[in-house]
Formats: structure tokens, sequence, C-alpha cells
């Protein structure tokens, strides 16, 4: 069984209705481990759904965070903020409303590329509704049994002066500069460095929780039943170990069922972390992925193995399983495991409500090839018209689908794509490349000349003339291959060469053959 059902299955047997929490701190850009988080937490609620539970799925923006310090991305002036919540700083771009919104804009724009389906609650919003009021009441009047239990679990002593509660000071606003000096229900009054001492109200937003503190309140006022985290919480004595006792002791109820998840890597850099700077932004690799290839890189891997992204070959490595798992699940293709990779293209599809129609297999390895060596979109799609087995039909879905991943490739091939994979195609058979023909070369050409003339244009047809050509003349055939790529291309390495002519009318390759060829006599007479 898929692991997304495994986690239905277990989900059924405590209850019926479930809320699904995910969420970030959006401190900087939105790294791709927090896809993969709201990711799991997607596969998760469709696979509920599915089996007739009542699944939300929720994000939690954490805007009510302080920033810590001024990352390497922002502007040195911004050390004024460090201490505010991330809500309350303004934008570094400028365009945003706040900080916090700067960072989290993109990525909730992303989740709708990606079909995924969260309702989202920000944590300023949270404290200023009132959401934590009954909450923050219970966290400070149980703070002796708080006290007790992060001591016995996590092992560290606490100061003496700690509190359950942090106040932000209603003079500098911010959040790290204060202590809290007395509680009187709502008020926790403090005194912070500015010199400022006051009062602020717990029932609202006069202040916020610790982690360690709002992550089991939330559980308790939300009604979380199950959530995904990173394996940073899930350590013997971290923070799910110390919140899974507060919710039992101080709320009286059950810890959700928790989905540990383990990182997501970029190829030989180690673990993604945007605060080291060696992070891909989850925006930028859904700009570079088409969004049901990166929802079944999450879907195909069990939530406890880390994925390795390599933003380069890898990509394409990654499209090829993707379409291998379409082939699959059409019964086009045999191979082990079928079920479990049935199951993660199923759970792949960006519009769930939808039952899957096997759509228009433009491999990618093609599409690669021709936004490189057609000008526009339009001629992309006029080439897909003509090679591919749509019968000349596109159907909207189609168009789309194509163009998507037409952007996907071009941004890809622009900025991570290895050079071995980027092509340029020429008018003319570019001189150096012309005296790079030898007599055997030369030979092909005239032979493809004669070959090509009659017989089906497409790649197939293509490719096997140009193997059986070939030899019947003795002709190595990847002789052949080199000359097309050396007069087309100007190199000797290519695309698979049937698809690539057949993106090209016959007409056109004709001309490029005979001008090659009258380019090595005229330097035959020079
Ligand atoms: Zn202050």
């Amino acid at each position: 069984m898929h692991w997304a059902d495994v986690i239905a299955e277990d989900m059924a047997k405590r209850g019926e209705k479930h809320i699904i929490a995910t969420g970030i701190t959006p401190s900087g850009p939105i790294h791709i481990g927090n896809m993969r988080e709201i990711l799991t937490g997607d596969l998760v609620a469709r696979a509920a759904r599915e089996r007739g539970l009542d699944a939300t799925l929720i994000y939690i923006g954490d805007t009510f965070d302080p920033l810590r310090r001024v990352y390497p991305f922002l502007p040195p002036e911004y050390s004024q903020y460090v201490g505010m919540p991330l809500s309350e700083i303004p934008c570094p771009c400028s365009s945003h409303s706040s900080y916090a919104e700067h960072f989290l804009e993109p990525f909730l724009k992303s989740l709708q590329t990606l079909g995924i389906d969260a309702e989202v609650l920000l944590s300023h919003e949270m404290y200023r509704k009132k959401m934590y009021s009954e909450a923050a009441r219970r966290v400070i009047e149980n703070r002796e049994r708080i006290r007790e239990i992060l001591t016995e679990v996590s092992g560290r002593e606490l100061p003496p002066d700690w509190f359950p509660y942090i106040p932000r000071c209603s003079a500098c606003g911010r959040l790290n500069t204060t202590t809290a000096t007395g509680y009187s229900h709502p008020f926790v009054s403090y005194r912070c460095k500015c010199g400022h001492e006051g009062k602020a109200d717990i029932r609202t937003d006069g202040g916020k929780l610790p982690w360690r503190v709002d992550w089991p309140s939330r559980w308790w006022f939300l009604n979380v039943t199950v959530e995904p985290f990173g394996k940073d919480h899930a350590a013997a004595g971290g923070s799910y170990d110390t919140a899974s006792r507060i919710v039992r002791e101080v709320f009286g109820r059950e810890p959700p069922y928790p989905v540990v998840y383990e990182w997501i890597q970029l190829k030989g850099k180690g673990a993604m972390s945007s605060s080291k700077g060696i992070a891909i932004s989850a925006v930028e690799m859904l700009k570079m992925t088409p969004p049901e290839v990166l929802r079944y890189l999450v879907a195909r891997t069990k939530p406890f193995r880390h994925i390795d992204f390599d933003p380069g070959m890898g990509i394409l490595n990654l499209v090829d399983d993707y379409e291998r798992a379409e082939r699959i699940y059409f019964g086009l293709e045999s191979g082990e495991e079928l079920e479990d990779i049935k199951r993660a293209y199923e759970l792949s599809l960006v519009d769930p409500s939808r039952r899957p129609e096997r759509p228009l297999a433009v491999p990618y390895r093609h599409l690669v090839t021709l936004v490189q060596i057609k000008p526009s979109f339009e001629e992309i799609l006029k080439t897909v018209k003509r090679t591919e087995l749509s019968g000349g039909n596109l159907t909207e879905e189609d168009t789309e689908r194509i163009r998507q991943r037409a952007e996907a490739a071009r941004y890809w091939l622009d900025r991570y794509a290895p050079e071995s994979l980027k092509i340029t195609l020429y008018e003319e058979p570019p001189e150096r490349a012309v005296k790079e023909l030898d007599e055997e070369a030369v030979e092909a050409l005239e032979v493809m000349r004669e070959a090509l003339l009659r017989i089906p244009w497409d790649a197939e047809e293509i490719h096997n003339t140009v193997y059986e050509a070939s030899r019947a003349h003795g002709i190595d055939p990847r002789k052949t291959f080199q000359a097309f790529y050396l007069i087309f291309l100007g190199s000797r390495r290519g695309p698979r060469l049937g698809y690539f002519l057949s993106t090209m009318r016959r007409a056109e390759v004709l001309r490029r053959i005979e001008r090659a060829l009258e380019m090595v006599r005229s330097h035959g007479k020079g």
C-alpha cells in the first residue's frame, strides 16, 4: 500500500474528522523542505478524503515570530527590525504589505499551481482574533507544570526567570527585549531593555507564546489530528515530545498523529537550509519543474527517506521517471512495484477531481529540444501538432500542459541545465563545422539526401532510415549522426536525431544537406 494510504488507514481508526496542520516561519525564501512538508500534508489529505474521511489541510504562517537576525539576503538597515514580528516589518521589495507577506505570497501562489488546497492561517491574525486567548491563560496558569515537563523531557534546566509568555514591548515593538515581571489575568507585566515598563494583554496580540508551548496550544484550539514535521522536531526530548506531554497534561487531549519527514538535499550540498544560503527556494524549484512532476517526487518517496534533488541533469531523469509512471498507470509498460507507482502517479495529478485521461505524451526531453530550436511557443505548438500522435488536434488542456512544461524547460535551460544539453540551431551550416566533415561524412550526407526524400516524415521512420541507409552503404551510422549534428548544430552531439529532424520540415532538412554539400564542393575547388 502507498504510504499516504497507510497513514489514511490509521487516521480512519482514530475518527472521521481530521485537521492536518503544516506551516512555516516566513523569515526568508521558503525552501523546498517546506514544499515537502505541505505536499506530504496534501497527499495525506487526499488519501484520507478518498477513504471517505472529512480532512482539512491548514497551512500556518508564523508571521508573529520575531526577526532573529539580519540574514545575508537583507540590507544592513534591517538590524533596526531584529526582534520585531515579521508581520510588522517592512517588505524588502516594498511591493508587499510586510516582510512576512514578501516571502509567503509567492509560496502560497505556488501552492495553487501544485493543486494544493490549504486553508491559510497567519499567526499574527490568530493572536489578534483572540484564538490564543484561552490557551495562553492555561499555559501561564500551568507554568510550574510546564516547567517540570520541559525540564524532564528535554533534560535542560530552565532559567529561574523563565516564563511561558513573551510580552511585546508596546513602546519599541520588540519581542526579544522584554522580561515578564508578573501576571494577573489577563495581563503579563514586563520590563523592556528600551526602558519601557508595561502590561501585555494575553487575550490578544500583546505578546506570544514561545514555540514549545505555542505548538501544543494550537493543536488544542485548532483540533489538529495529523501533522507532518521535519525530523529535527522529532528527536528524543525534542519539541514533539514536550508538546505531546503539554497537550495531554495541560489541555487534556491527545497529540496529533506525527508524520516525520526527512530532508530534501541539494545534490552535493547537504541538507537544505535557507539560513545557510545553499537552498533553492520552493518557488524556484517549481519554476524549473512541472508541478505534477514535483508532486511525484514527494509522492513516490516515503516521508522518512531523504530526497536528493539535483537541479542539473537530475530534473530530466526525474521527468523520465514521471513519464514512465504515466505509461505504467495507463498500462503501456510493466515493471516492479506497480501498485505503488500507479498510486504515486494518481496522487501527483494537479487536479484530483478529474479521473485522469492519458495526456498527450510529448516527452519532456523533446520539449527541451523544441524550446531551443523554435522561436516562439506558437511554433512549438505547430511542431507538436505536426509530429505527435495528436491527430493534429490539441485540447485546451494539452496546450496548457505543453505551455507550462515549455516554460519550465526554458527556465531550467537558462539556469541549471548542463552545457551538454544546450544546442543552437543554425540557419546555415556553420563554416567551421563543414570543414570538419571528412570524406565518409560527406558520403553519409549524399546518401541521406536520397534516402530521406520519400519516406513518411516522422521520428521513427527517420531514425530507422538513417540506420539502414548508412549500413547499406557501409557507413557507420554514428558517422551519419555526427554529420547531421555538425551541419545543423555545429556540434558533434545532439538530441535524438529522428525526433530532432522530424521537428523541421523535410524540405528544410534537405535544403541544409544540399547547402552543406555545396559548401564542401566549393572548398574543394578553393
Ligand atoms: Zn521596548
